[in-house]
């Protein structure tokens, strides 16, 4: 039996999305709103790429995983580099999470991948109404429900009525600052600059995945797409440069033969600089308006956990919503819900992508040298590279957040 009020789910990225399959798999019905339209849907700033073992799972419940393995690429390892010497310090194998989880690896697929797959097993879903080119402006709420306002392409105004209404709508989230819920935190000066080019990096040892430490200039090389192969650096920026000159192709093939010397131009295929934000919604809720994802939480996309951690949300949430919705649970499973996954944005999220940017800027030459040496020991030792594997993975976190009551 479905439930009778639909949830309005605000934004169709990989958490709006992911909300709207898992609630509808469990007979709740869900009207998604999307600003975009069918024709730019596809046309989005690449961002997120790197999807966890933890996250797989995910997707594998909602026939998500299926259509995504055969347009990502699979990537077991990780290692960690030291630019100062050229050297390889570690390197991580999931392999040793093989009685964790199903899929020991990271899938490196794109965040718009994910969202067109996930969009077309969506529109074909009975109890799913997307609504495309329709902008969520604000809403209302009282004991019985919520109401939405919305308007479509034209301009025209709508309301649409529901239970529940979900934020998924990235970190501008309107109904965050319709709730008057504070986004504590900060905002790094430097920006990152995100340089995708078409060469195999592997010719040099690195593997799909790289973090690179360097007091000067750190970054992450990742194998992003293929076939054709395209992978994407991440460098920190000077704050006083401004974007035109960090965008400079000279600029950008200089700064990519600092990193690889190499006797011709690289080709750039893309490119693009964003401010990076570590910052947790003081609430996750307030009544029946509900944030999840972005709108919840923002962290530096150093060890891809923004994607994977909203999407980590967004099944929470459906399971407490289902439950609510079918007369199974009370209201209180939503403080649950914000206990948990606050717990997981503050104290996993944030902490580990800030102290993952710490390792790779270290400029102290004797913290540096103890760095490497304690991720070298990690990496050697099975028991211990399963321990810093189940964290960066974020199936701890998930347990974690299980035993919060
Ligand atoms: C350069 C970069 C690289 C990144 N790399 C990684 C990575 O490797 N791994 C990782 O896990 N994370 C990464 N992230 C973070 C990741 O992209 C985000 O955490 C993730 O996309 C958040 O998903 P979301 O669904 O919450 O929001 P979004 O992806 O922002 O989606 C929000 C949706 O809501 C829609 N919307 C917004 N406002 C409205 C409105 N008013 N009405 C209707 N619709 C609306 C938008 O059009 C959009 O479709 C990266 C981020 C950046 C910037």
């Amino acid at each position: 039996m479905g439930a009778a009020n639909p949830v309005i789910v605000v934004g169709a990225g990989p958490v709006g999305l992911c909300l709207a399959l898992a609630l509808a798999q469990r007979d709740v019905p869900v009207t998604l709103i999307e600003q975009l339209s069918d024709d730019n849907f596809l046309d989005q700033v690449p961002r997120a790429g790197s999807n966890h073992p933890a996250t797989l799972e995910l997707f594998d419940q909602i026939g998500l995983y299926a259509k995504l393995e055969p347009r990502g690429i699979i990537a077991p390892k990780f290692q960690y580099w030291d630019r100062q010497d050229g050297t390889l310090i570690a390197e991580f194998d999931h392999a040793v999470l093989k009685d964790d989880t199903r899929f020991p690896f990271v899938l490196q697929c794109e965040r718009i991948k994910i969202i067109e797959e996930a969009l077309k097993i969506a529109k074909a879903h009975p109890l799913i109404e997307v609504r495309m080119a329709t902008t969520f402006t604000g809403f209302a709420q009282s004991a019985e429900g919520v109401t939405a306002h919305v308007t479509d392409a034209e301009g025209t105004a709508e309301t649409i009525r529901g239970s529940y209404v979900v934020s998924a709508e990235g970190a501008r989230s309107v109904v965050r600052k319709e709730l008057d819920i504070a986004f504590e935190g900060f905002t790094y000066p430097e920006r990152t600059l995100n340089i995708e080019v078409a060469y195999d990096f592997k010719q040099h040892g690195y593997t799909e995945r790289n973090y690179i430490s360097d007091p000067v200039e750190y970054s992450n090389l990742f194998h992003w797409k293929g076939p054709p192969d395209r992978w994407r650096i991440h460098f920190p920026t000077d704050p006083a440069e401004d974007e035109g000159a960090l965008t400079q192709p000279a600029a950008m093939q200089a700064r990519l033969k600092r990193f690889l010397p190499l006797d011709r131009d690289f080709d750039i295929c893309g490119c693009n600089l964003y401010a990076v934000h570590q910052r947790v919604a003081e609430k996750f809720r307030k009544g029946r308006g509900i944030l999840a994802g972005d709108s919840a939480h923002v962290n530096s996309p150093i060890g891809g956990m923004g994607l994977n951690s909203g999407v980590h949300d967004a099944f929470n949430l459906a399971d407490k919503l289902a439950r609510i919705l079918h007369g199974e649970a009370d209201e209180a499973e939503l403080d649950r819900y914000e206990r948990q996954r606050r717990h997981v944005a503050v104290t996993h999220t944030q902490a580990q992508t800030i102290r993952n940017k710490r390792l790779l800027a270290e400029r102290d030459p004797a913290v540096r040298r103890r760095n490497h040496d304690e991720l070298r020991r990690s990496a050697e030792d099975p028991a211990r590279a399963r321990q810093f594997l189940l964290r960066t993975s974020l199936i701890e976190s998930l347990r974690e957040a299980e035993r919060i009551l």
